[in-house]
């Protein structure tokens, strides 16, 4: 039985008076101990996040593959750990597309932050382009063979789909391609890693909402959600832990 995980991504959102959400939310993911909830902040947000909530999970939105060096404005993954993440997310695709990074710097992301005790999302998924010529499959397949980590294990590695073209667009693909996208992966991740595979939890992203999530989150094989737009609030990411509990 894979536990369900609902996670939010502040993207670059969040300051101090935000943080009265992150309580608002870590409360709420208190009252449904059945789901796993965590939000991913802005690095300037970390520490005071893990204060304020110290039962609550906080991680970062990426992480450099080194663990330090001359790499300015990079954050390393031992430093995410002194700041309070126990997660970071790697190979979102805002990073692919805002710094060209591809699915070997991934790879090496995820590494590092394992190297370092922090729990991986792992995000992969197609372009509109890619859509709609009906390469999604062999692009995320692709992803996948290229940017899994060493020893990936469901116990630190999780998995988000997110259709690129569905973040933040307010369009999402149906269930039925979602369920179909997922079950590729599960099969793709089987061949990769065996058995264990079966435990490991993929998450749907891209435009996850409360009106929404009850039935994506219904689909077999989508074992969560990474939420973007709808974390920023308790009012509109309770409701989505709600539905996955
Ligand atoms: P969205 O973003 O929920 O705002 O579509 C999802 C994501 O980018 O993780």
């Amino acid at each position: 039985m894979r536990r369900k995980l609902v996670a939010g991504n502040w993207k670059m959102h969040g300051m101090r008076p935000h943080l009265r959400e992150i309580d608002a939310i870590a409360a709420a993911a208190r009252a449904h101990p059945q789901v796993d909830a965590l939000l991913c902040v802005p690095y300037t947000l970390i520490a005071a996040a893990a204060d304020i909530a110290p039962d609550f999970t906080i991680g970062a939105q990426d992480v450099h593959e080194s663990d330090q060096g001359a790499h300015t404005g990079d954050i390393s993954a031992p430093m995410l750990v002194e700041a309070g993440a126990k997660v970071v997310i790697v190979g979102h695709s805002e990073r692919r597309a805002d710094h060209a990074e591809t699915s070997h710097h991934t790879w090496a992301k995820a590494a590092a932050a394992r190297r370092h005790g922090l729990n991986v999302i792992l995000c992969c998924g197609e372009t509109e382009a890619e859509h709609d010529a009906g390469r999604a499959e062999r692009i995320v397949q692709s992803q996948i063979e290229k940017s899994l980590p060493d020893g990936a294990a469901p116990d630190w590695l999780t998995i988000a789909y997110e259709p690129r073209w569905a973040i933040g667009t307010g369009k999402t693909p149906t269930l039925d391609e979602i369920a179909t996208m997922h079950a590729i992966l599960r099969a793709k991740l089987r061949g990769m890693i065996g058995p264990s595979a079966n435990e490991m939890r993929i998450l749907y992203g891209g435009s996850v909402s409360g009106a929404n999530a009850a039935s994506i989150l219904a689909v077999d094989d989508v074992d969560g959600a990474l939420v973007g737009g709808a974390s920023l609030t308790a009012a509109k990411f309770v409701p989505i832990i709600e539905a996955a509990a």
